[in-house]
């Protein structure tokens, strides 16, 4: 394990580790599918002083939504320009005015959205006690950090600690944005029977509520 913090660079207090998710979106005739694949297990760590200021802005919702609020808010300004040009400019035209009004119920919305996210982190790590809060904030600086593309895939990943460990693979599917069988794969993964772990049996199922098989 890399022993010095993901970000900064300093000794590190929490370790982390990671099961990487890699997703292909395909967009086809009858819309987009994704693809979906396990990467690599990562170890990676998070100095105290960067869990902290993690657990500190995802205490303070306001501070924590500023990236996301600018953004959007860049979005619905836009919105406003177009619907400025479009009536003061060009007449109505209609292009104008429903690429303006696109871009105002988007940036709305991804405003609403954040901040919905942005109480609920709150809301979860006060209900945690404060060494419990750090361990979630320093997940939360590796997955700030940790690549989010290789290539054409998005990168995703779950911890693996042992709140996951008690997941069924149903709930890392609702968690992960995990499909079906990649959900059954990484039950499998996080927990593989001894023959597994010494390389000698590919196939094996979650007891809880396993339908579809494993397939590496
Ligand atoms: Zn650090």
């Amino acid at each position: 394990m890399d022993n010095r913090c993901i970000r900064c660079g300093n000794p590190a207090a929490y370790p982390v580790r990671a099961l990487e998710v890699r997703t292909l979106h395909v967009r086809g005739v009858g819309g987009e599918r994704r693809v979906q694949a396990l990467g690599s297990e990562k170890e990676s760590a998070v100095c105290e002083h960067c869990a902290r200021n993690m657990l500190d802005l995802s205490l303070h919702p306001f501070r924590a939504m500023r990236k996301p609020l600018l953004c959007f808010g860049a979005v619905f300004a836009a919105g406003i320009v177009a619907e400025a040009v479009a009536f003061l400019f060009l007449n109505g035209q209609r292009v104008f005015v429903l690429v303006g009004i696109a871009a105002l119920i988007c940036g709305i919305l991804g405003i609403v959205e954040a901040a919905r996210k942005a109480r609920e982190k709150e809301r979860e790590l006060r209900a945690l006690p404060e060494s419990e809060a750090l361990k979630e904030a320093a997940w939360d600086v590796f997955v700030g950090e940790a690549p989010k593309k290789e290539d054409v895939n998005d990168l995703t990943y779950i911890p693996i600690d042992e709140k996951t460990l008690k997941r069924k693979n149903g709930d890392l599917m609702i968690l992960y944005s995990l499909l079906p069988e990649i959900a059954v794969q990484a039950w499998n993964r996080l927990h593989p029977s001894p023959e597994t772990a010494e390389g000698k049996k590919e196939v094996h199922d979650d007891p809880t509520h396993c339908d579809v098989q494993d397939q590496g």
